[in-house]
């Protein structure tokens, strides 16, 4: 993303107008709003639909001491999220949908989407808008207000290399408020919103910037293979897009089939000389080399290595095809996922000297 993206005008494509009045549902049932199925309940939970909706819950809780007690758990889609257990808290559920176009210049088309929008459905809508960027991003499950939480990335593109800027609900202050894409402070798996704007930033809607001199991303190795199979050599978005569902399809388990998260753990970044420490016990360890020297190891391998594939712990289990994807049997628990999820990390921690660090947030419990 180049760093002289001009400002834009906010303009809000979330809605202005609620439609219906702040409800306040109790004891709500969470199990159909995480993608691993796990039975929870909300003390206290509201959708969201329109910033009028956020406004009045903040005028809400000035006078309900009870509410205004409890913790906060934002959600969109569930499908990064690990509920150890009921929520004890209010759960602010994002939905408010929209996607507009949001004008052009002479580099950029400008698309926006309002949070709650499912992810997937914008990157259809921009690949039909004709303005190309996201497509190597199609599949992820959740939604578009939790895309930047994590700046999420597959396929070799992130989320930071697309976004032009991200509107805030500032619930400190009741502001709205827009980051730019350097004030979000992407890195892998993170960004601001995990750090100062923790529990104060309500993500309303995305701004993402579409470059006109589009070219396809096809460095990573499995969508090489897959667009070469397919005798693809100049792809379009189109061709990228369905190249990566295919592969997505194929290679992860769907959560309405089998609960789960997607990748559970990060992958670890180690220093050179770790790299070549574990290289002479692993002639085979699989790693990739990033810009600051260090080495990002594949979790994936570590994890097939130790021997886990496949395995289970009562309901839990490690997927048969994909290591790094911890799924759900059926009824397991949030609890049992995450008994699961240290064992691992411990049995790596002992094999290679390596720490594995969980990609969902945990809640609950
Ligand atoms: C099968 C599968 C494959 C996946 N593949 C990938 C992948 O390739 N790459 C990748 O990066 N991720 C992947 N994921 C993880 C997940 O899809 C993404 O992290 C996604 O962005 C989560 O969206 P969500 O709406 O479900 O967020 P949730 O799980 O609801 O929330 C995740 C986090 O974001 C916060 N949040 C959500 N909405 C907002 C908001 N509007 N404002 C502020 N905070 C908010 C929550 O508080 C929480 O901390 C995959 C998951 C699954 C199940």
């Amino acid at each position: 993303m180049p760093p002289n993206l001009p400002s834009l005008q906010p303009i809000s494509a979330f809605p202005e107008l609620a439609a219906a009045p702040l409800k306040v549902e109790r004891g709500a049932d969470l199990r159909a709003l995480n993608t691993f199925g796990i039975m929870a309940r909300a003390r206290a939970y509201v959708q969201i639909h329109a910033l009028q909706h956020l406004i009045e819950l903040r005028q809400l809780l000035a006078q309900d001491a009870e509410l205004a007690a409890l913790p906060r758990l934002v959600i969109g889609g569930g499908s990064n999220l690990l509920l150890l257990g009921d929520v004890h808290g209010l759960v602010v559920h994002m939905c408010a949908e929209g996607m507009q176009n949001a004008g052009e210049d002479s580099d950029y088309r400008y698309l926006r989407a309002a949070a709650g929008s499912n992810w997937h459905a914008l990157v259809e809508w921009s690949l039909q808008q004709g303005a190309p960027g996201l497509e190597n991003l199609a599949l992820i499950p959740g939604t578009v207000g939790a895309a930047p939480i994590q700046n999420i990335g597959a396929y070799g593109v992130e989320l930071k290399q697309v976004l032009h800027s991200v509107t805030v609900y500032d619930w400190n202050s009741g502001e709205v408020v827009v980051l730019d894409n350097a004030d979000c402070a992407f890195g892998y798996r993170d960004s601001v919103f995990k750090h100062v704007w923790r529990e104060r930033g309500l993500v309303l809607e995305l701004c993402l910037a579409c470059p006109k001199d589009w070219r396809a991303q096809t460095g990573y190795g499995d969508l090489a293979a897959e667009l070469a199979q397919a005798g693809i050599d100049a792809p379009n978005a189109q061709q990228v897009a369905a190249a990566v569902c295919a592969i997505r399809r194929r290679k992860l388990p769907d959560p309405a089939k089998l609960g789960n998260a997607g990748s559970f753990f990060k992958n670890p970044v180690v220093t050179r000389a770790q790299r070549t420490a574990l290289q002479t016990v692993w002639p085979d360890l699989v790693s990739y080399l990033q810009s600051d020297g260090k080495y990002k190891l594949a979790a994936g391998w570590l994890i097939d290595r130790a021997g886990w594939k496949g395995r289970r712990m009562g309901a839990a289990g490690v997927h048969e095809h994909q290591a790094l994807v911890l799924v759900n049997h059926g009824g397991a628990s949030g609890a049992e996922i995450a008994a699961l999820a240290a064992a691992i990390q411990t049995d790596i921690q002992g094999k290679f000297g390596v720490k594995l660090e969980m990609e969902p947030v945990t809640a609950g419990g």
